[in-house]
């Protein structure tokens, strides 16, 4: 496809007079590409806050957990930090700052496709070694890995049912603007048997980029041992509806208003995703939600123990902690989903299976 001063957007629309409609996974997948591969997009002055960027104490907790984990498993070595999408690198630091306190020092290994915030994560994790995918990081100890807000970004695909069984939603043109449209191919083998008679119009979605890592994740723990965590807003049982959406400048905004200048994303499908990760014989610990998994951790003392250590930050602390964990913000919407390999411990924060 064509770079240079063509507006993605412009592109996307010769392709579509040229060839006909293109799916929403090659839509998305090009335009995030394109958003992150220029820009940091974090932070106030970017388009959207993530939790490390918001307190210390996300990344701190994430370090505290997966000491433990490593700990109670026998503290072997080499052992791998992995993370996947780090952004500005701000949650490795936190995490392996604390982790440090309990002796674990793993290698670092941070899986990144974006040069921009390469370039940042640099200064914030010195000594990590980056990937561009999974395949190239070492197999020769266990790893424990943490994704945070990064299966959200991964392309998605979306089934429509149509008058006569199930589409895939396709995006053509409509007096040249970007438009819904159904795709010629029955899909009905691809859509579970439960939902195959859903009302005309209902939409499934999947992302099979994210079945494809979870796959991989999966394999590597029971291979190497290890333990992952998987961080990000999603419901925890499937359902029907679109969840496609983008994110500008703090604002939501139609999804192909600015493709390559927004952040696109979809709620991420855990349940699909844990029963994939147990087909690889890998041990899903749990999937609960970010307020009760942060306040099984200890958040409420941690922020205490910070407020008195610098009392002049102590209402900063309390909203930080507030934005975190309570219902109405990101304590609810937002998962955490673990696994592990069998051989290794449960975690703290989870129900005892
Ligand atoms: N985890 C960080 C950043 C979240 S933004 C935080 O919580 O602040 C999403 C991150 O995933 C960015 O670092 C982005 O560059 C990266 N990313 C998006 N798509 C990717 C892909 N296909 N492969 C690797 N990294 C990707």
């Amino acid at each position: 496809m064509e770079l240079g001063a063509h507006s993605l957007a412009e592109t996307f629309r010769r392709l579509i007079t040229n060839t006909g409609p293109i799916s929403l996974t090659h839509f998305m997948g090009e335009s995030n590409a394109r958003y992150y591969s220029g820009k940091d997009p974090l932070g106030d002055g970017g388009d959207f806050v993530t939790a490390p960027e918001i307190s210390q104490m996300f990344g701190e907790l994430i370090g505290l957990w997966m000491a433990d984990m490593w700990i109670r498993a026998g503290k072997e070595e080499p052992v791998y930090y992995v993370e996947l999408g780090p952004g500005r690198g701000t949650l490795a630091k936190d995490a392996l700052r604390a982790a440090r306190k309990y002796g674990l020092q793993p290698y670092i290994h941070l899986v990144e496709t974006s040069q921009a915030l390469k370039d940042v994560q640099l200064q914030a994790v010195p000594g990590a070694i980056w990937h561009n995918d999974l395949s190239t990081i070492p197999q020769d100890g266990p790893m424990l890995l943490v994704a945070n807000e990064f299966l959200d970004a991964l392309p998605i695909r979306q089934l429509v049912r149509g008058p006569d069984g199930w589409r895939e939603r396709m995006i053509g043109l409509e007096n040249d603007q970007f438009a819904f449209v159904m795709g010629g191919q029955n899909m009905d083998p691809a859509v579970p048997v439960e939902f195959r008679d859903a009302e005309e119009g209902a939409i499934l979605e999947t992302c099979p980029a994210a079945a494809a890592i979870m796959y991989e994740v999966a394999g590597r723990l029971v291979d190497q041992g290890g333990a992952a965590l998987f961080i990000d807003y999603g419901h925890a049982k499937l359902k029907t509806g679109s969840t496609f959406q983008a994110v500008r400048n703090h604002t939501k905004v139609h999804p192909f208003a600015a493709p390559g200048e927004a952040d696109l994303t979809a709620l991420v499908d855990f349940e699909t995703l844990a029963r994939i990760a147990q087909s690889r014989d890998a041990r899903h610990i749990g999937t609960v939600t970010q307020g009760d998994w942060l306040r099984a951790l200890g958040i409420e003392t941690r922020a205490q123990n910070l407020a008195a250590q610098a009392p002049q930050y102590a209402q900063d602390i309390a909203v930080a902690k507030d934005r975190l964990i309570a219902p109405d913000q990101m304590g609810d919407l937002f998962k955490v989903m673990a696994l592990a390999s069998h051989k290794w411990p449960g975690g703290v924060g989870f129900p005892e299976d």
